[in-house]
């Protein structure tokens, strides 16, 4: 996945008639940063609040423990997992950039 950022570029230029400016917009396509996301089970207290938080990310088990359904999210579901992550009550919620 990639995501376009824009840039804008202002030039002087100085010329027998006066001062101008040009104002160049400038596209780059980069790659989309990219996360890991993992779940300290032993940790965990299953309070279901990551789950609540970002369902996309968060689900879960049959044992009433959360884990990361996502294991690498990227820039759509970075916000979302990290409020997760700061709302967890025992801070067992990882996020790691990698790329
Ligand atoms: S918020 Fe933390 S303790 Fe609660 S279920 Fe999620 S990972 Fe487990």
């Amino acid at each position: 996945m990639y995501s376009v950022r824009s840039f804008f570029i202002l030039s002087f230029e100085d010329t027998t008639k006066g001062l101008y400016h040009k104002v160049f917009n400038l596209l780059l396509v980069m790659p989309m940063a990219k996360w890991k996301v993992w779940v300290d089970r032993e940790m965990c207290i299953g309070c279901g609040v990551c789950a609540s938080i970002c369902p996309d990310v968060f689900e879960m088990d049959d044992e009433g423990k959360s884990y990361a359904k996502i294991e690498l999210i990227d820039e759509n579901l970075y916000d979302c997992a990290k409020e997760a992550a700061e709302s967890c009550p025992v801070s067992c919620i990882n996020i790691e950039q990698i790329e």
